[in-house]
């Protein structure tokens, strides 16, 4: 608490200027971006919070923001103690074995130097660090040297995180590779899987492209000439399988996703904001890392919801006919808790017509 009120026991608001310098400018800025980058990069695609390792780490990235922000503007605010003007030894004789300051008109006391740029004599002089824009000495010594010690544990962490996605997008992505598959792909094959079970059918979906070996599949996509193999319109295709055995299969699903989406009523107004301050925090940090569109919501509407996350559904707005005629369709995400099933809506025939891509 003693600490806390030296911070903001500031001896007048002019020492705000010190933040006004280079040094301060560039250290602020970067402890920012950092900061704001690992926060958002564990929240959004490493480690999200709704499991307990990720809450922890989350509270931690703050924690190491507060403490070294903590520590650094003490060192810059409360800074080094300067020897008082026209300072002189208690016992006048004392003075013959001390130098003397004209800039500031008083003896040098012991360990203390005058910095040219604070322009004053300053207690227990260490250097004057142009990146608090003060010097550190007597009072600052101890919180200069924990944000020195603060700031490569945050950076660790900080980049712990970062290392974690780059090595977990290239694991999925060697993943799928290997599998000589994409992303989409891969959501595919899940939804054939899904298909079948659901509808208990004797078919068996044979993802068609997949070589049967890793090297082969590695080949299609890492060559010795740099250049993939192949055309990008015709695929080598396994056994069994032929040309269009995926195409079809997305068509079966498109058709099936009529039938098995779900119809939802919006029960709460919704702006169409990226990330809603407003529906929870939950919401707010797990808004879907898409460019596809949110859909903005009012209160009475309904939707039909084709597939979701924890928190947002993904679906088309069901429009009535007069509005239909100037848009096709409204298409996007939106928060789950602003919306509510429907009663028996599991079958609906009311799903938009007139299917086009719109990407
Ligand atoms: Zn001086
Ligand atoms: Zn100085």
């Amino acid at each position: 608490m003693g600490t806390f009120c030296s911070v903001i026991k500031f001896e007048n608001l002019q020492e705000l200027k010190r933040l006004c310098h280079w040094g301060p400018i560039i250290a602020l800025s970067v402890i920012a971006i950092c900061s704001t980058m690992a926060m958002i990069d564990s929240v959004l695609w490493y480690w999200p919070l709704h499991t307990t390792g990720g809450s922890v780490n989350f509270i931690m990235l703050i924690n190491w923001t507060v403490m070294i922000l903590y520590n650094y503007f003490n060192a810059m605010f409360v800074g080094p103690g300067f020897v008082p003007l026209g300072w002189k030894p208690e016992h006048s004789q004392d003075s013959m074995y001390l130098q003397y300051c004209k800039v500031c008109q008083a003896y040098k006391a012991p360990r203390s130097h005058h910095c040219r740029k604070c322009n004053r004599c300053v207690m227990k002089m260490d250097h004057h660090c142009p990146w608090i824009n003060n010097c550190c000495g007597y009072q600052n010594h101890a919180s200069f040297t924990l944000f020195l010690l603060l700031a490569p544990l945050g950076c660790i962490h900080a980049a712990f995180i970062f290392v974690m996605t780059m090595y977990t997008q290239l694991y999925n992505r060697m993943k799928i590779i290997l599998r000589n598959k994409t992303s989409i792909e891969s959501w595919i094959e899940e939804k054939a899987k899904d298909r079948i079970q659901y509808y208990q059918l004797d078919e068996v979906f044979v993802f068609p492209y997949d070589m049967g070996s890793r090297w082969k599949n590695f080949k299609q996509v890492f060559t010795w000439s740099g250049a993939p193999e192949g055309d990008g319109l015709e695929w080598p295709i396994r056994e069994g399988c032929h040309q269009y055995s995926l195409t079809i299969e997305q068509l079966k699903q498109k058709a099936d996703k009529r039938v098995r989406s779900v119809r939802y009523k919006v029960i709460e107004d919704y702006s169409g904001a990226c990330c809603p301050l407003n529906k929870g925090i939950k919401t707010f940090f797990t808004s879907p890392c898409t460019e596809e569109p949110r859909i903005r919501l009012q209160k009475g509407e309904f939707i039909l919801a084709t597939r979701g996350l924890r928190y947002w559904l993904y679906g088309d707005k069901i429009l009535d006919d007069s509005f239909i005629e100037g848009v096709s369709r409204i298409r996007g995400w939106f928060p789950r808790n602003c919306v509510e099933k429907c009663p028996c809506d599991t079958e609906t025939d009311q799903a938009p017509e007139g299917e086009k891509k719109t990407r």
